[in-house]
């Protein structure tokens, strides 16, 4: 119940944060929407199928974007803050995902000529579907595990344990997971541990919205170097633990997580 609560909360300063920024982010869109190569026309199936697969595609990378550049990160990791899963973590979101930039992400769809207002709109159904698959209750979708991210799939894009961390991102489609290597399945000995790898430990809105900023400024305080303190901002979120455990960057150190 308090889990939801502060879901509910965080929803709601999420709302309201990311409807005013959006007023920044607006206007970059239809510049680069003027500065396009071209006009896809919506108007025949092949144009709506072209726009869905290029929208999955863009958000897939957005998406692991999210999950291992620290800035992007720092939105992102409030949707992942919840330590049950079921639908109020649905609407967990980050309250500063405009500011982050990552809309950037999606600019390519706009410049290669799908109209802002559409790909707003097929990002806007692909949340919209990822809503129900944030549940324990629907078991295996049999042949639908193939080609569509379902609940089965998600529980584990919401686990912090070794095995499955930074998996599964697909919105509507899982296939671009199975193409680009990042398909985690579930081992039968190893239960889902929901949540980050850094918890909370709060049922506060605020503070849940805080949480990795507050990581984010006290593992720069712990770095000597201001040339590190910098590379926090785009390397992985393990990389200062990584750091200060053994002493070895990520260019020496061995791969976060064995598939
Ligand atoms: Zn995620
Ligand atoms: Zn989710």
């Amino acid at each position: 119940m308090g889990e939801s609560l502060a879901s509910f909360g965080v929803a709601i300063g999420s709302f309201t944060s990311n409807a005013i920024s959006k007023a920044l982010v607006v206007p970059a869109i239809f510049w680069v929407w003027e500065h396009r190569l071209g006009t896809i026309p919506l108007d025949t199936p092949w144009g709506i199928i072209l726009l869905f697969l290029g929208t999955e595609f863009f958000y897939y990378w957005h998406h692991r974007a999210s999950h291992r550049i620290r800035w992007f990160w720092l939105s992102h990791s409030v949707h992942h803050s919840g330590e049950y899963f079921n639908l109020s973590v649905a609407y967990r979101l980050g309250w500063f995902s405009s500011l982050t930039g990552a809309f950037v992400l999606f600019l390519p769809l706009n410049w290669l000529g799908f109209h802002p207002l559409a790909v707003g709109a097929t990002l806007g159904l692909n949340l919209l579907y990822q809503f129900w698959i944030h549940t324990e209750l629907v078991p295996s979708l049999g042949w639908g595990e193939w080609v569509l991210n379902t609940p089965k799939h998600h529980r584990l894009h919401h686990a912090a344990n070794p095995e499955y961390i930074d998996r599964n991102y697909g919105g509507v489609l899982i296939i671009f997971d199975r193409l680009f290597g990042t398909l985690a399945t579930e081992r039968p000995h190893v239960p889902v541990r929901y949540g980050l790898t850094r918890p909370v430990g709060s049922y506060n809105p605020l503070r849940i919205a805080a949480h990795e900023w507050l990581l984010l400024c006290n593992d720069a305080r712990h770095l000597p170097q201001w040339g590190d303190r910098l590379k926090l901002l785009w390397m992985p979120p393990e990389w200062s633990l990584r750091l200060k455990t053994t002493g070895i960057t990520t260019d020496t150190a061995p791969a976060r997580v064995k598939p």
